[in-house]
């Protein structure tokens, strides 16, 4: 049974949040709730769901509709679950290198306060399972991407004479960049290279890596 992480700072609220390990069964939730996942591209769309519920190309959905999970699904990439408790809305990202890149989670912040007014200061943020400094080594042209969205050096990490990123301290940069409460941020202490017997991982598993999720809906 793949277990599941219900991330500190979500985990009191009226609402269904949580990642998953991989072999998480999808098809049962999906017997018990509606759910909606966006057709990710390592892209920085971020789309609201509206009345029409076919997946579109996006990795970040916000919505404040209820009775209907949003969520990602993922194998090293950094899944982040958003929510913001006094206006009630909440978002869903897949952040890999590329979409980190491109600045999606602060696209998604600035999103949620544009079309829904949330107060940047009261949004909670939740980032799952990835591959982490540990084992996530990446080519300069990774680290140049990153860096030109993220000033900072604080995410990259000299390892035996290779350059590995850890992409949940790169969010978190963009995160406090633009006004989220460093106490409103939380990240899994799980890597999925490391732990790949219960995380799927890309880089460890290669094609065959299966997936796990993060999901979040307001009930
Ligand atoms: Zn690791």
């Amino acid at each position: 049974m793949a277990k599941l992480i219900y991330p500190e700072n979500l985990k009191y609220f009226d609402i269904i949040s949580f990642f998953t390990e991989k072999n998480f069964d999808i098809l049962k939730l999906r017997e018990k709730y509606k759910i909606y996942m966006p057709i990710q591209k390592h892209t920085d769309n971020v789309i609201v769901l509206s009345q029409n519920t076919t997946p579109q190309v996006a990795d970040g959905v916000i919505t404040d509709k209820k009775g209907i999970l949003i969520g990602v699904k993922v194998a090293d990439c950094l899944p982040i679950l958003l929510y913001d408790p006094v206006i009630k809305v909440i978002a869903a990202v897949h952040a890999g290198w590329r979409s980190t890149a491109k600045g999606i989670l602060k696209k998604t912040v600035i999103k949620m306060s544009e079309i829904f007014n949330c107060k940047v200061s009261n949004i909670i943020i939740a980032m799952g399972p990835h591959i982490k400094g540990c084992c996530y080594e990446v080519g300069q042209e990774v680290i140049e991407a990153l860096n030109r969205e993220t000033p900072s050096l604080e995410y990259v990490i000299s390892l035996n004479g290779k350059k590995h990123v850890d992409l949940a301290i790169a969010n978190r940069i963009q995160a406090l960049s633009i006004g989220i409460n460093t106490e409103n941020i939380w990240i899994s202490s799980d890597c999925t290279y490391c732990n790949h017997v219960h995380y799927a991982s890309y880089r460890f598993h290669g094609k065959k890596a299966g997936r796990q999720y993060g999901i979040i809906g307001i009930l």
